[in-house]
């Protein structure tokens, strides 16, 4: 599809704002009630989906020929967090505003119109697989001394376990990596790493509008799977799992194997009796569900229609497009380990699940527009503080990052854990 083909889409948008908030029937209060970050952050229409599917209308009609930038900065300040995608279905207009954010981008990029920002994270995925541009040879680290985990490259195992380039390099989010490897092989399963081969999964620079070398990374990814004899790829990272189960499908470019969180695995380990949480650990305890982990990672799925003009003012998609509405992500698992864990007391914010609000790392947002990425981050620290909760409790390392930055930042006392490390502390670990 070419953003010409989103004629549809745009046209049908009737700027009823539904995408900016939540859904009326959801809100609980007026602090908590705007869901799209952008729109709340800059304050003007534009910077809505509503009005970057007017700015995609303007451009397929050729009513808007020139790329200024402030049209770069509308298209790219956005966390693409798919909050839109879901509240514009309030109504049931059946549109696909995140659909159409994610065209533009790609359109904004073969037009030549990047954003300087963005293009250190594509030049590092050229050179070294990672959007850091980090070392190739560094990317396994995080691993060293853990000679349970078997090598993908040379040996044969059930599951790949596939980090992510956040955590890869990202020395202070190694421990969790590590218990997670620990606890899974504790709990028997034959575990492997591709270390310094394992990849970047393409799903961040997608994002961006860079989508020259997603499918370059899925054949990456899925030989890799089929040279180990793995069943499963599961991985801890939430932009990977949006990109496995969401975007690599919607492409046509499905893993020849089952895929997972880590949090849905441990789900299993815990009621099969494979993982025992035998110690209490008293704290009361907020979840944050990250964007690509719950609503983008709802399965996707290739659509082959077209889109027809029935009567001079009518197109319609044919056939019927999938809906997407987020609530098929993985919500529960997090949260089931989290209950299993003895004296942990779990409360929601009030934007949870499908209406979760963006950690802020999102997008490229982190990259090009750090001030709105950082406030993002801290609201939705000051939504967890909200629920008196001593902690908030999320299962990415992009969250974790972007909350431990935020709470840094502003000097608060909530604690940031992803699961694993309370699990851990269940099993007797510090
Ligand atoms: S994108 Fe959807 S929710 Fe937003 S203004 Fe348009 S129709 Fe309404
Ligand atoms: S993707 Fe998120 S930040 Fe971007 S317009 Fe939609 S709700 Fe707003």
């Amino acid at each position: 599809m070419a953003l010409k083909d989103y004629e549809y889409e745009t046209s049908h948008c009737i700027r009823c704002s539904w995408c900016k908030f939540m859904p009326f029937q959801q809100i609980k209060s007026k602090r908590f009630s705007y869901l799209c970050p952008s729109i709340s952050y800059l304050n003007f229409h534009t910077y809505s989906a509503a009005g970057r599917m007017h700015l995609a209308l303007a451009l397929i009609q050729g009513r808007m020929t020139e790329y200024s930038d402030s049209l770069k900065q509308a298209v790219f300040e956005c966390n693409m967090c798919g909050a839109c995608q879901v509240t514009c279905r309030t109504w049931n207009y059946n549109l696909n505003p995140g659909e159409v954010l994610q065209e533009l981008r790609g359109h904004m990029v073969e037009q030549g119109q990047l954003i300087p920002e963005h293009m250190a994270a594509i030049d590092g995925l050229k050179r070294e697989d990672n959007v850091f541009g980090e070392p190739k040879a560094d990317r396994g680290k995080w691993a060293e001394g853990l000679d349970f985990l078997k090598d993908a490259n040379t040996e044969k195992a059930d599951v790949l376990f596939h980090v992510g380039c956040r955590t890869s390099y990202d020395e202070e989010l190694w421990p969790i990596a590590r218990t997670w490897a620990k606890v899974l092989n504790g709990a028997g399963v034959d575990l492997a790493i591709a270390g310094q081969n394992e990849a970047c999964c393409g799903g961040r620079p997608y994002e961006m509008g860079y989508r020259g070398e997603i499918e370059k990374y899925a054949e990456d990814i899925a030989g890799r799977v089929k040279a180990c004899g793995a069943s499963k790829i599961v991985t801890l990272c939430g932009d990977g799992y949006g990109t496995f189960k969401s975007i690599y499908p919607t492409l046509g470019l499905d893993l020849p194997c089952e895929v997972q969180h880590t949090t849905e695995l441990l789900e299993e380990l815990i009621n099969n009796g494979k993982v025992n949480l035998k110690n209490k650990v008293p704290m009361k305890v907020t979840y944050h569900d990250p964007c690509h982990l719950g609503r983008k990672g709802e399965p996707g799925q290739k659509w082959e229609g077209t889109y027809e003009r029935l009567h001079p003012h009518m197109i319609a998609p044919v056939p019927e497009k999938p809906i997407k509405i987020g609530v098929d992500g993985c919500y529960d698992p997090p949260r089931n380990v989290l209950k299993a864990i003895p004296g942990i007391e779990l409360v929601e914010m009030e934007r949870s699940r499908e209406y979760s609000w963006c950690c802020g790392a999102g997008g490229g947002a982190w990259e090009a527009f750090d001030d709105f990425a950082s406030w993002t981050g801290g609201e939705r620290i000051e939504e967890a503080k909200s629920t008196g909760a001593e902690a908030l409790v999320t299962a990415c390392g992009w969250c974790e990052r972007s909350f431990m930055d935020s709470v840094k930042e502003n000097g608060d006392k909530i604690k940031i854990y992803d699961v694993i490390e309370l699990v851990d502390k269940a099993m007797g670990g510090s």
